[in-house]
């Protein structure tokens, strides 16, 4: 039998998708899945496709099924099993076959295995997919990390398979080892942040303006011909327009929002780069704290709800859109600044232009904005995009909008965590005296941990502290 090009584990909702993807570009692919009656069935399913997919119930059978040097993608849940996997598939594989990690692996994982990889074998890449379940079938946005040798060997089959931006494939090798893993935690980490802002968007329309989710999905749908046209901002139309049984479907959804912890991942590698993402850290709190749904009721009996409706004019739709517009900026600029600092950090020369080009399609966070945040970048990748010309330009027009959203919101009690703090942000950023001499007066003073001086040159400066005790 004709060996194939491929092979691929773990037939769930991604690695089927993936699976089916790969062959509709004329690849042969075999597979394998733990629970070998989902492997029948897929293939049974796969109609036209069938032909060049080569169903196997035994790891052996699918390392035989594939032509040497191999290359095998793992999709299965990150952690213990990948590690389980490619410790049953290491005896089974020469050297220079390839194991390609491509579900949500923290990255630390990811440089441990490539470490293990270089003295045991096989090869390894880290590898970060976008899309979701959709995005595998028809073109997700790929996140390589690992030897660049090592990416090029599989370059065409990752290109053929990606999503595409005016013909461009959006598949990149970010670096080595973890990098690309770390480029898909940030990705999921600014999705986050998108999500919690269009969701405070939806809180003012719906608690503030006293609008029903059919007007609400007509409001984003027209963003999304706009500066906001985004997947997330598609698919928020599509929610909030859909019903169920005569109601809107968002009316009958617990507010209780799930994770799988890469956002938590960002903000926890964010601390130790000393990076800040307040935005992402905003709405990774949201989502914990949504999940005290309890805690909330307890709340509620005891101060009453928070949300009131919004006086009469203090917010408009046109100024939701413009505070939104801020809000985005200042998230992906938060997050790109993150991205530098791992690059700087680990050594991996991130190259952060072509990473907001892969994630102009096939991601969850693709957007018209990202094309301009690409050019933004690579016009001056040390700058930060809050004072690239260009989105300088729109945050002077967009900031007033979201400082009046945010303090309506604050004085209405309409919770806008994200939007407030990409705000705060904002203003720190934008200020030059600030107020850490204070700080380190305190610090001074309970510690001796001294101070610089603005009218003295020199560090480790102390205060008299000792004389104006009150
Ligand atoms: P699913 O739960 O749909 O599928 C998991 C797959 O892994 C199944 O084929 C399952 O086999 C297999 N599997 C589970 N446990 C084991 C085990 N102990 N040993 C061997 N195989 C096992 O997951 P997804 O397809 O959604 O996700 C796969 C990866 O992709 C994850 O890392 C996820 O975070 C990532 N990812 C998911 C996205 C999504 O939108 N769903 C988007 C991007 C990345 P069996 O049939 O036997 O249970």
């Amino acid at each position: 039998m004709e060996r194939a090009d491929i092979g691929l584990i773990g037939l769930g909702t991604m690695g089927a998708m993936l699976a089916l993807n790969i062959a509709e570009k004329g690849y042969r692919i075999a597979v394998w899945n733990r629970t070998g009656s989902v492997t029948e069935k897929f293939a049974a399913t796969a109609g036209e496709l069938a032909s060049r997919i080569v169903p196997t119930q035994t790891l052996q059978a699918l390392v035989e099924a594939i032509r040497p040097p191999r290359t095998i993608i793992l999709m299965v849940p990150a952690g213990k099993v990948v590690d389980d996997q490619i410790a049953a598939l290491r005896p089974l594989l020469d050297r220079d076959d390839l194991v390609i990690d491509a579900g949500n692996a923290n990255f630390h994982d990811t440089d441990r295995r490539a470490a293990e990889a270089a003295i045991k074998g096989p090869r390894f890449l880290g590898m970060g997919v976008s899309g979701g379940e959709e995005g595998a079938r028809h073109g997700p946005s790929i996140m390589g990390g690992g030897d660049k040798a090592d990416w090029d060997r599989v370059k065409p089959v990752l290109e053929a398979i990606s999503a595409k931006y005016q013909g461009i494939p959006c598949a990149t090798w970010m670096g080595p080892a973890g990098a690309g893993h770390f480029v898909k935690a940030v990705h999921n980490g600014v999705e986050y942040a998108d999500m919690q802002m269009i969701a405070e968007i939806y809180g003012l329309m719906r608690d503030g303006l006293g609008m029903g989710a059919a007007a609400i999905g007509d409001v984003f749908a027209a963003w999304n011909r706009g500066p906001l046209q985004s997947y997330l901002v598609e698919i928020s139309a599509a929610v909030a327009r859909a019903t169920d049984g005569g109601k809107p479907m968002l009316d009958v959804i617990l507010d209780k929002a799930g994770q799988k912890g890469t956002g938590r991942w960002t903000v926890i590698e964010a601390q130790h780069l000393s990076a800040p993402i307040p935005v992402i850290e905003a709405a990774v709190m949201a989502r914990n704290v949504s999940a005290r749904l309890e805690a909330r009721q307890a709340g509620q009996a005891v101060f009453g709800p928070a949300p009131q409706a919004l006086p009469q004019g203090s917010v408009t739709i046109a100024l939701l859109e413009q505070a939104m517009i801020a809000g985005k900026i200042l998230c992906y600029a938060q997050g790109f600044q993150m991205l530098a600092a791992a690059s700087e950090s680990f050594g991996w020369n991130l190259p952060l232009p072509e990473i907001a080009k892969v994630w102009r399609a096939g991601c969850i966070i693709r957007s018209s904005m990202l094309n301009d945040m690409s050019t933004a970048l690579a016009e001056d990748p040390a700058r930060g995009l809050m004072l690239a010309p260009f989105f300088a330009s729109l945050l002077k027009t967009a900031t007033p909008a979201l400082r009046q959203v945010v303090a309506a919101g604050a004085a209405h009690g309409q919770p806008v965590p994200a939007l407030s703090a990409g705000l705060s942000w904002f203003d720190m950023m934008r200020t030059a005296r600030g107020t850490a001499n204070m700080i380190q007066a305190q610090r001074d003073f309970f510690g001796a941990h001294g101070f610089e001086r603005l009218d003295q040159p020199g560090t480790g400066l102390h205060g008299p502290w000792g004389a104006h005790m009150v």
